[in-house]
């Protein structure tokens, strides 16, 4: 039924991906320079010290660029046009999702949205993804 794109674990990505199971977001640090650090990798990207701990972020970012896509991947058809949005999270780092919770149009989305991670769970793997935050604050 789905035919939706689901992430293969790695070594690097094993502990993402188990926290994310338990309904938490958490992100390698680097011991070195004191930065996340995201995709999970075995380096820091930064200073390419090659002590990492993991931390539990906080799930909290804004929505930094994002795109309207009309012309979807195979097993995506049923949910165009859907938006790809870049957030930062509050921990300096980014990453791509789709956005939920809110109309998937122009008018709806804007820079600077405030989000919070979510868990989709989807043939066996939770997947992160963001909502708009909605309430104080977050109007207009
Ligand atoms: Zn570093």
């Amino acid at each position: 039924m789905s035919a939706r794109f689901v992430p293969v674990p790695t070594p690097e990505t094993g502990t993402y991906w188990e926290k994310a199971a338990e309904g938490e977001l958490w992100l390698p640090r680097c011991d070195s320079c004191g930065r996340a650090v995201f995709y999970p990798r075995s380096f820091c990207p930064h200073c390419h010290g090659d002590d990492l701990t993991w931390f539990r972020a906080s799930g909290r970012g804004v929505v930094e660029s994002f795109i309207i896509n009309h012309n979807p991947a195979p097993g995506y058809e049923q949910d165009a046009p859907y938006v790809i949005a870049l957030i930062m999270l509050e921990e300096g780092v980014r990453l791509t999702t789709n956005l939920l919770g809110v109309e998937q149009t122009p008018d709806a989305v804007r820079i600077g949205l405030p989000v919070e991670v979510v868990f989709e769970q989807r043939d066996g793997i939770a997947l992160p993804q963001f909502r708009v935050i909605t309430g104080d604050g977050a109007s207009g």
